[in-house]
């Protein structure tokens, strides 16, 4: 399947969906969320931002199946992904990786007021969220055995996040990726940026023709390249600034990548930040 810029919903393998939105950021791309059936049992991958947007996506839902969501998959704790887990459980059953209901449960109510803070004018019900954290979590991978059906959750480590899961189809060579993938949008860097390339390295490795981004439209291993360049490059240019002595702040004036030219390009100074964190964390000048 080729990439391409349709949103709404389109079915990606028989019976499993991707739903891509146009939330947020005001200029579109995402959050993306997905569907997969199998038998009768119903997994749904994210949740949205909201429950207003998250009742669309059970509008969503409700075209391609009248069955209850079994499981719910979080793919990470950020609220433009979770704040929509309480149209769907109950009766879902939440399903994360273990860092996903450690930041909800500790985190959860101050997120939804920054969230608040800063888009209540796109998501006028934000304020409304009832975080409800995962039921179920694992560490590094776990395999769902449903109707007919194998699906693998898979951290690949620190990356996006902390806590990201990557849900891989194998007999469809689907792969729902969450935030791992943003699809020529500039990327958030909150977790690592060594974590985050060698996420893209384990997926190249993997037999996929289709990945579902959690922001941008739906993709394969070429887009995914792009943001590989993207990641690479940042860090070399970062990191180069950092062996020099400059500032963060510093650094970030001195970034000159094509990429900047991707919308959300003003996250550049979390990327440079944290990438500054890990090279006084590695305390290498590599
Ligand atoms: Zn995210």
């Amino acid at each position: 399947m080729t990439s391409h810029s349709r949103t709404g919903l389109i079915e990606v393998a028989p019976h499993a969906w991707a739903v891509i939105m146009s939330v947020i950021p005001p200029e579109g791309g995402g959050p993306n969320a997905g569907f997969v059936l199998a038998g009768d049992q119903v997994l749904v991958i994210d949740s949205l931002i909201s429950s207003g947007f998250s009742q669309q996506l059970f509008g969503y839902l409700r075209q391609v199946t009248d069955k209850s969501p079994t499981y719910l998959i979080n793919t990470h704790s950020h609220g433009d992904h979770v704040f929509g887990n309480q149209v769907f459980s109950p009766p879902a059953t939440i399903i994360a990786h273990e860092k996903v209901r450690e930041t909800l449960l500790s985190q959860g109510e101050v997120m939804v007021k920054s969230f608040a803070e800063r888009l209540s004018g796109l998501v006028p019900d934000i304020q409304d969220t009832n975080v409800i954290a995962p039921h179920i979590t694992y560490r590094r991978h776990m395999t769902l055995h449903l109707d007919g059906r194998t699906v693998e959750l898979i951290h690949p480590g620190v990356a996006h996040t902390d806590g990201d899961t990557m849900v891989y189809l194998p007999d469809d060579k689907l792969l729902y990726a969450g935030d791992i993938l943003f699809n020529h949008i500039f990327p958030p860097i909150f977790g690592s940026s060594t974590g985050w390339i060698t996420a893209i390295e384990q997926i190249e490795v993997m037999d996929i023709d289709t990945i579902v981004p959690g922001h941008g439209s739906i993709a394969t291993k070429k887009e995914l390249g792009g943001l590989k360049r993207c990641l690479i490059e940042l860090r070399c240019q970062v990191k180069d600034c950092f062996n020099r002595g400059l500032s963060s702040e510093g650094a970030t004036k001195q970034v000159a990548l094509p990429y900047l030219e991707w919308p959300r390009a003003e996250r550049l100074p979390l990327g440079v930040q944290t990438i500054y964190q890990e090279s006084t964390n590695d305390g290498d000048t590599n």
